[in-house]
């Protein structure tokens, strides 16, 4: 039996995960939370004989772990970091944890968009090959998590820059990095460079087998890679140009060119639209093409893949008015693609907590295809002074059933609804799911 400690800090969803595997390789372990430990967690830690603390961090006994995990919410600046840091212990993510006990495959997704989807779209594709494959980290259950259930043939892993911050050793086979634009800047002290490096960590221990897919098209991570020291193999994929190698499109197909035998897809019967969705089908065919899935097979999971719930999901048709949801949109970028994405005049319900929005690159998509403005925030004031001099309707509402309500009242045969609302939903709802639902229901109800 392992005696060593490991101290968990954060008792959410990776915190549990590192805990319950900790517990599991033999370990003594200690999960130390700030706030109240949600009861069905503490539930876990009873049942598992796993020691706790809550509403506070009692450093002595922390100091006496061999190595702590902390969890991604907690930031490098929280005190009880920096005094475990004076004292000389080892903080590492959940993901570093978790990675030293399997050697399957792993295949890491990172960007600022499009994680979930991509990293989605690959389980779909490996587990539609038959393959023995887990899906999890910032998505669903955690890595640790994922582990404690058996170990697999390969995982597939969506990384957020905290995770990410939080490694030493870890190391995915295959990475991918979808785009780039400024998110979670109060973490990394406004410094728009200091969040790109972090992204970068995901690659830093890759070696010459190893594969990194990236976006040929983002100018941010071009100019990195130009930049700094990279052992891994590139494979660049773009929708604006083409290449001798890596992946590209010609007259409305997917060309993956690897070795010396490049494979072709057509992009018509992919089930998800938008070109931000012809980039994660691209940089996730690839990853398929590494794993050597069959062309025939790729290209059917393309065709049946309808996307994730709240990116750019379609709700319904009423009255030929189509509903769609994109509540997962809580940055500008992601909202830029939703609008690009949808081809009939638009009422676009948008709002919520702005985290330093710059609109500036919406305006002429919203004025190109935006009919009617609904906001749906307690503070609209930025949106109405950035879009009130080009979009004729402007309305303001505190409610999704009150915003959906508008939105019927002001569509007309052939418009689309988009709740794409480019903020954090922390205003009126839980979270984006709940402000996702809400619509949903509210859409549904609509008679
Ligand atoms: P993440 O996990 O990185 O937040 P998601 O797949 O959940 O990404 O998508 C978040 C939002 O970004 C959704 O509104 C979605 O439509 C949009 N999106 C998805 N892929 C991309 C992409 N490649 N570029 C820009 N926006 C994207």
């Amino acid at each position: 039996m392992n005696r060593e400690m490991v101290a968990i800090l954060g008792a959410a969803e990776s915190g549990m995960g590192a805990a319950l595997l900790a517990k599991q390789k033999g370990y003594e372990v200690f999960v130390s939370d700030y706030h109240e430990i949600d009861e069905k967690n503490r539930e876990v830690l009873l049942n598992n004989e796993i020691q706790w603390e809550e509403n506070g961090h009692s450093i002595e006994k922390l100091s006496q772990a061999t190595v702590v995990v902390k969890s991604p919410g907690i930031p490098e600046t929280a005190a009880i970091i920096q005094a475990l840091k004076k004292r000389g212990k080892k903080i590492v993510s959940e993901i570093e944890f978790a990675s030293q006990f399997t050697n399957a495959m792993l295949i890491g997704i990172t960007g600022s968009n499009g994680k979930t989807t991509t990293a989605s779209l690959i389980y779909r594709l490996v587990s539609d090959a038959g393959k023995n494959v887990k899906l999890g980290g910032n998505i669903g259950k955690s890595f640790a998590g994922l582990l404690t259930e058996g170990d697999a043939e390969c995982f597939i892993l969506e990384l957020s820059s905290f995770q990410l911050d939080g490694i030493e050793n870890f190391k995915p086979h295959i990475a991918v990095m979808t785009n780039l634009s400024p998110d979670h800047l109060d973490r990394y002290e406004h410094d728009y460079e200091k969040y790109i490096a972090a992204k970068f960590r995901m690659i830093m221990n890759q070696n010459h087998e190893d594969y990194f897919i990236y976006n040929a098209d983002d100018i941010n991570i071009v100019r990195w890679i130009e930049n700094i020291e990279i052992k891994s193999k590139l494979i660049p994929f773009s929708t604006k140009k083409q290449m001798e190698k890596g992946v590209f499109l010609n007259e409305n197909k997917i060309i993956i060119t690897i070795d010396n035998e490049p494979i072709i897809m057509p992009t018509k019967t992919i089930g998800i639209k938008g070109e931000h969705n012809l980039k994660n089908a691209m940089a996730a065919s690839t990853v398929a093409k590494l794993l050597q899935i069959r062309k025939q097979t790729i290209r059917e999971s393309l065709e049946r893949f309808q996307g994730v719930e709240h990116r750019l999901e379609t709700v319904a048709k009423i009255n030929n008015v189509l509903y769609i949801n994109d509540s997962k949109a809580t940055n500008v970028n992601a909202t830029y693609y939703a609008l690009e994405s949808v081809k009939s005049p638009v009422i676009w319900i948008v709002g919520g907590v702005d985290k330093g929005n710059d609109y500036s690159d919406l305006l002429l998509l919203v004025n190109e295809k935006v009919k009617a403005i609904i906001c749906l925030g307690i503070d609209n004031e930025k949106i109405k002074k950035t879009f009130s001099g080009i979009v004729d309707t402007f309305i303001e509402t505190s409610s999704m059933k009150e915003a959906v309500m508008w939105s019927q009242r002001l569509s007309e045969k052939n418009n689309t609804v988009l709740l794409s609302p480019a903020c954090a939903s922390f205003d009126l709802f839980k979270n984006y799911e709940d402000r996702g639902r809400q619509f949903k229901e509210a859409v549904r109800n609509l008679n």
